[in-house]
């Protein structure tokens, strides 16, 4: 059977209490659920249940595959309290003597958010990331969905935000359409679409008007979107910047503990030159620069058979900059019709189609960043030497 909504809910129908599934999405072969307990519900016995989902959501794909599972445990209220991530599949009928899946019906007690979960929103977050770009138009956007939704394909649990909040472009890149946010004991409720979550500014404001924000109004509306969202348990968070150089950026330095950014460039002299500056802001910020990405390196057409690259805008130009800021370069992601159509469509699963130029180079780049976060990971947990 194929995967889809539909069929995981009729798989899933034997595995959880009645009601209980909020939402299911498929991205590919990664499949996310939203469902509803009890959260005194013992951990080990909700990653049981998430074990015998994924033994549910095989049996019912048949030969298709599913990579990856995440299943979030909310409340009430919708408050996420765990995410479980299962790797080995339990058969989906329950072992015997094993009672624990019937009857876990959410009690009407919600569980309030805890005093720290009050004080730091992102404490569930284990690497925040921001994507930024010298000037705009290179492809910010594109590569922070890309990168959020290629992190998501490996089995993580992934947000994107929106915090390009001049010229949000998230909105459509996601294909939000007429989708409206929702709001829970005054937090934002993040969309959860193409496998991860997303919170935009542009759902939040009129579409149309033209947003004005002087300094303040920057830095409290980028402050909002990040405590007032309900992200709950991520692996990676992928924060959209506006380009620039502006308070954005100074407002998250001061909010939150970055892993590090990602620089956008085109091969262009001109767009080096801005993304210079930005390396060098995020520097003078004490953001480390996790690696740069030099989107549009080169045209390819792929109605061609094989496909033709043409190097339009002096390919490696953003390398070459890389090097020259001693800072690592993640990859080159090509010009194509496909990603201009896909994210005019709002379908950015479409970029992962197997076998073509732009998957190969969005794979490389996830690859790549996994990497550096690690290598950041590494140096901050490094004990420091201090003779005295
Ligand atoms: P920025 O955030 O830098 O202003 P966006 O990510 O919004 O730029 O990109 C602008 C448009 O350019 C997007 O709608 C997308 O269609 C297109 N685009 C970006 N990168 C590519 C690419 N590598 N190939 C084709 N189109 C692209």
């Amino acid at each position: 059977m194929p995967l889809t909504r539909e069929s995981i809910a009729q798989a899933l129908a034997p595995v959880l209490p009645s009601g209980s599934l909020e939402r299911a999405s498929v991205c590919e072969s990664f499949v996310g659920l939203r469902v509803a307990l009890d959260p005194t519900t013992p951990v080990p016995h909700l990653d049981r249940i998430a074990a015998q989902a994924l033994g549910a959501i095989r049996v019912s794909a048949g030969p298709e595959r599913v990579d990856a599972l995440v299943v979030e445990f909310v409340d009430r209220m919708g408050g996420v309290f765990h995410t479980a991530r299962p790797t080995e599949p339990i058969e989906p009928s329950p072992a015997p003597g094993h009672q624990p899946l019937s009857g876990i019906g959410v009690k009407p007690s919600a569980r309030a958010p805890t005093a720290q979960e009050q004080a730091a929103p992102l404490a569930g977050v284990r690497h925040t990331i921001a994507v930024g770009a010298g000037k705009g138009g290179v492809g910010k956007s594109t590569i922070a969905l890309n990168l959020a939704v290629g992190l998501a394909r490996r089995g993580h649990a992934v947000g994107l935000m929106d915090g390009d909040i001049y010229g949000p472009s998230v909105p459509t890149l996601l294909g939000l359409g007429s989708l409206e946010p929702r709001v829970l004991r005054g937090m934002l409720q993040p969309f959860y679409v193409h496998g991860i979550k997303a919170m935009t500014i542009g759902k939040l404001v009129d579409a149309e008007k033209p947003l004005i924000w002087r300094g303040p109004m920057a830095h409290g509306a980028f402050k909002q979107l990040v405590e007032q969202t309900e992200w709950g348990d991520l692996d990676y968070l992928v924060i959209d910047l506006p380009p620039g150089t502006g308070d954005v950026p100074l407002t998250m330095a001061q909010l939150l503990r970055l892993t590090g950014a990602v620089i956008v460039c085109t091969p262009q002299k001109v767009a080096q030159d801005d993304a210079v500056r930005a390396a060098r802001m995020f520097q003078q910020l004490g953001i480390d620069v996790l690696g740069v990405v030099e989107n549009m390196s080169y045209f390819v057409a792929d109605d061609l058979d094989p496909p033709r690259e043409y190097d339009i805008f002096g390919r490696g130009g953003a390398q070459t900059m890389a090097q020259r800021l001693a800072v690592p370069f993640l990859g080159s992601v090509p010009l194509t019709v496909g990603l201009r159509k896909s994210s005019d469509a709002g379908d950015p699963t479409a970029n992962f189609s197997k076998g073509t130029p732009l998957v190969r180079a969005l794979d490389g780049l996830v690859t790549a960043l996994e990497g550096q976060v690690a290598l950041a990971a590494m140096k901050r947990a490094r004990p420091t030497l201090s003779i005295s």
